[in-house]
């Protein structure tokens, strides 16, 4: 691989294909137009290859990874123990139903009853299917119907999600909701919960940190006196650790830091080193029965040998420890910047947001064509979500490049 992307375009044997590289880049660009819907507001870059922080594209340049598939790659692209146990596992079984057990789904069942603390485990494909799934689970242990969740909060894009989701460019087109009566309230402000609450709410969502709504860390009292208003008044509490999860903050999970335990969380993204999984957990006494909820992938062979390899690659390479140092580190440059147009930096361990002045696409342009991939979300918040194996080195150019910015 190339090393030296900031001097521009080179190309490596590997990756001069049989056409040049740009003839594929515009077939890539044009069928994509004519082809797929354009839903996405994509960067021009075609990418084709990963190793730990890094990703090449088709032209051969090498960039640092700061978006890592959106908080997914948590072990690197393509950690060796992920791709051999995916390559091991297709060739006994890919695919079976949930009408038949398998050994590797009881395996990493037991596994995330251990990393997440809870009782029981359920899995379906994504992050959106395990906030169904936990609205739904919410739903048929309540008797209730409602949630309360937080202005900025994202869960999904399904309709169910969506309902829960605050961001009216999500929402708005799609109306009405499934729950018609989500009570949004603002983020890290427990009296408003305890307002917002009704006989008919079933569970209030949070995001323990949100993501999509800017990297927003609350208040260190606030999740706490969440469960203590959802014990008082019987309401489930549903954390949605999609984004926070495996490691992302430098626990296992984002609830830790905050010393409570929800009655029901969601996870998804990082759970297969890269491969779509999702599942959701729940405390003792609180579980579907027979029939009231299935998926036919979830929980697939494959899924589940590529999430098994992931978390065991968390626990022999202590990346939570990892993501704690890195985080503080990249926390601590990135604040001694000291340019007057940042207005904060905040997260926790390697989920790092940088608040700035105005809106960021042009920072992401600049840091894209200086070798550095970066998210902007929330308009002025460039998310900075790396493997969670991203060297010292490899934040210090990240910096320079975002100082340069
Ligand atoms: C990404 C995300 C989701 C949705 O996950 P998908 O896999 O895209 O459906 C839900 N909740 C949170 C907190 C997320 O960050």
């Amino acid at each position: 691989m190339i090393t030296n992307f900031r001097k521009g375009v080179y190309l490596t044997e590997e990756t001069k294909g049989p056409q040049d590289p740009q003839a594929r880049y515009d077939s890539v660009i044009g069928k994509d137009a004519k082809c797929v819907m354009q839903t996405y507001g994509r960067q021009p870059l075609v990418l084709s290859k990963g190793r730990g922080a890094l990703v090449q594209d088709i032209y051969g340049r090498e960039y640092i990874d700061c978006v890592a598939g959106i908080a997914v790659n948590n072990v690197g692209h393509c950690h060796p123990k992920v791709v051999r146990a995916i390559q091991a596992q297709a060739g006994e079984l890919i695919h079976t139903s949930n009408l038949y057990y398998t050994e590797i789904q009881a395996e990493l069942a037991e596994n995330l009853v251990s990393v997440t603390g809870m009782e029981r485990v359920f899995f379906c494909n994504s992050g959106a299917e395990a906030v169904e799934a936990a609205m739904k689970l919410a739903r048929v242990v309540s008797g209730k119907s409602s949630f309360v969740a937080a202005e900025h909060s994202f869960h999904g894009r399904t309709i169910g999600a969506l309902s829960v989701t605050h961001k009216s460019m999500y929402r708005d087109p799609f109306m009405p909701p499934v729950s018609s009566e989500t009570a949004f309230v603002p983020y890290s402000d427990a009296d408003a919960v305890r307002k917002a609450i009704s006989k008919n709410t079933a569970a209030v969502i949070l995001e323990p940190i949100q993501g999509e709504g800017g990297v927003n860390v609350p208040d260190a009292g606030y999740l706490k006196e969440v469960r203590e208003i959802c014990d008082e008044t019987g309401t489930l509490l549903i954390f949605d650790e999609v984004q926070t999860g495996f490691g992302r903050t430098g626990t296992w999970f984002c609830k830790e830091h905050f010393g409570i335990e929800p009655d029901i969380m969601s996870m998804a993204k990082a759970i297969g080193g890269g491969f779509p999984m999702g599942a959701i957990a729940a405390r003792d006494g609180i579980s579907f029965e027979r029939g009231q909820h299935a998926s036919t992938f979830g929980g697939g062979p494959l899924a589940c040998a590529a999430a098994l390899a992931s978390i065991e690659a968390i626990r022999e390479e202590k990346l939570l420890e990892r993501s704690k140092e890195m985080g503080a580190y990249f926390t601590e440059k990135l604040r001694n910047m000291a340019r007057d147009d940042v207005v904060e930096v905040r997260g926790k361990g390697l989920m790092v947001g940088v608040e700035i002045k105005y809106p960021c696409g042009k920072f992401v342009d600049f840091a894209r064509e200086n070798g550095v991939l970066v998210n902007c979300t929330s308009d002025s918040v460039l998310r900075l979500v790396p493997p969670l194996v991203i060297t010292k080195e490899q934040i210090d150019t990240v910096v320079d490049v975002i100082e340069q910015a």
